[in-house]
């Protein structure tokens, strides 16, 4: 008889986690607090119109990467499914025609960051043929270090040493001090103010260059299709889905893990419980704290070296089709938005080149995202202790709509807001950590991880998800998931099938 295996979260971890385990003969059940599945790779309707939670770049989405075996192997990527490759990653655009454009096509981007800073060329031209060689960098996912046999990890130090040393060397230096090797005002900022403060030089190395190399595109249909596909395929080779079933602790008899109780009182047992929920709530609510595993609560207690990564999103339903306009337009402007700290700059990713998402004829979607750390969390935290939360989100959605009108003032009357989204409500639907959906960011001064998901002291538990891996994102999803499985395939003696 196959051996059961309950999966605690139906993000993209818990569905590749049932995919791999149903390939290798276990009995999986998936169980997922949401009505739906998919976690932080999500999408919704609101006034007519489909809204994108997740991919902005999917690494692996390009069929010669050896990322994609994942994508295909888990059923989220087949032949079938069009890829839109960005062209721009992002428009930097500082007013007063002041733009500096990220182009996938790395001779223009070097060509016309020339021009645009030729006091800067040195350092453009070594900047370009870093972005050249992190191309080739991808992240190891066919199997864990510590499963590796001696030809497997030959096999990575010839072709990967250079790799990871590289990696190592940029994961050390902050943007911000990089930034300071130009002379342009402008590109300083540019590469100073990525993502968060002390965001790491490899982090936005990897992220460009993975868009050079054609391989950051975005699968057409959206976050949530791709989150369908993989459940279908799980479905297809025999998984099971429970949504609206929140886990409320996992049971641990003798030292082993041997079931869950929900929520509601019922009580399911296993043979295996992999958690594909993230860490700190597996860690302290799920299993009541009294666990504890060095590396992550290394993480918990410093979160200026280890700080997440969340956003405040004002959605936009534009009565235009801004199909011109950039995909992804970073505005710098004069007058801040006032959240935890002043935010000069507000990104709008426009979802026109979708042409197969729901929108009212005629009409566009368009987000503006203002990224922020645990801070912005606490922040939006107070705000909701005070009452003000509805009141203080349209407040803040009107600004970030006004940002939107400094580029395009035609539209001035065109546009609605139609959801705002504060990093209480990432919390509420994920229960990360302080309204995050990416897992870590690694700092300069934060240790890289890639954390076994195993426990000490608790037998027949294994953690998946992105928290295992530094930066998080959809790949380490996938990864961990093949990993868990590939970990209880070794402790059961079963050869593993990917
Ligand atoms: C706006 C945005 C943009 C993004 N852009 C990109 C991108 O461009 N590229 C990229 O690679 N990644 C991107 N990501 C990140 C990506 O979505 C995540 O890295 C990935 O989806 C994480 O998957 P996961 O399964 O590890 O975790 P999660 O998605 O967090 O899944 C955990 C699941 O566990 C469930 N759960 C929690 N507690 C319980 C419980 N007690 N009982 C039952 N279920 C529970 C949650 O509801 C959730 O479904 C983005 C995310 C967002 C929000």
């Amino acid at each position: 008889m196959a051996k059961k295996v309950i999966v605690v979260g139906g993000g993209v971890s818990g569905i590749a986690t049932a995919t791999y385990l149903q390939k290798n003969g276990y009995e999986a059940l998936v169980l997922e607090k949401n009505p739906i599945l998919g976690g932080a790779c999500m999408g919704w309707e609101r006034q007519g119109c489909y809204i994108d939670g997740c991919i902005h770049w999917l690494v692996g989405a390009n069929p010669k990467s050896p990322t994609y075996k994942l994508w295909e192997e888990t059923g989220a990527l087949t032949p079938e499914v069009e890829i839109f490759d960005i062209d721009n990653f992002c428009v930097v655009d500082f007013g007063d025609g002041k733009v500096i454009s990220m182009w996938a096509d790395l001779e223009r981007f070097e060509r016309e960051l020339l021009a645009f800073a030729p006091e800067d060329e040195k350092e453009i031209k070594k900047l370009c043929k870093l972005i050249k060689r992190f191309e080739r960098i991808n992240a190891p996912c066919e199997k864990p270090a510590d499963l590796m046999n001696l030809g497997d990890l030959l096999k990575v130090a010839f072709t990967m040493a250079g790799d990871y040393l590289l990696v190592e060397k940029y994961s050390k230096v902050d943007c911000k001090d990089y930034a300071k090797k130009f002379k342009n005002p402008y590109v300083r900022r540019w590469i100073a103010e990525q993502v968060i403060a002390n965001y790491n030089l490899m982090t936005f190395l990897f992220m460009f260059a993975h868009c050079t190399a054609k391989d950051g595109g975005i699968p057409i249909g959206g976050s949530l299709e791709m989150v369908k596909r993989m459940t279908e395929y799980a479905k297809g080779l025999g998984a099971t889905f429970r949504s609206g079933a929140e886990v409320e602790k996992i049971d641990v008899e003798d030292g082993k893990a041997v079931g869950v109780t929900l929520k509601n009182g019922e009580k399911l047992t296993a043979d295996w419980v992999v958690a594909a929920t993230p860490a700190e709530h597996t860690l302290q609510k799920l299993l009541d704290g009294k666990y504890s595993v060095q590396s992550f609560d290394e993480r918990f207690k410093d979160r200026k070296v280890y700080p997440i990564y969340t956003f405040t999103i004002a959605v936009l339903k534009v009565n235009e089709d801004t199909s011109s306009h950039p995909v992804s337009h970073k505005m710098y402007v004069d007058e801040p938005i006032s959240l935890e700290q002043d935010h000069f700059a507000v990104t709008f990713r426009n979802y026109s080149y979708d042409k197969t998402l729901k929108v009212p004829q005629g009409y566009s979607v368009v987000q503006g995202a203002i990224g922020g750390d645990d801070d912005m969390y606490f922040w939006w935290g107070k705000v909701q202790e005070q009452g003000d939360y509805k009141a203080k989100k349209q407040e803040i959605a009107q600004k970030i709509l006004q940002v939107y009108l400094t580029r395009f003032p035609h539209l001035k009357d065109k546009i609605e807001i139609i959801d705002v989204i504060t990093p209480l409500t990432y919390q509420r639907y994920l229960n990360g950590r302080n309204g995050s959906f990416q897992g870590f960011v690694q700092t300069a001064k934060g240790k890289s991880m890639m954390q076994k998901g195993e426990i000490k002291g608790l037998k027949n538990l294994i953690l998946s998800g992105q928290w295992l891996i530094s930066v998080g994102g959809l790949p380490p999803a996938a990864m961990t998931g093949k990993f868990a499985v590939q970990r209880i395939c070794k402790k059961d003696g079963v050869k593993f099938k990917a």
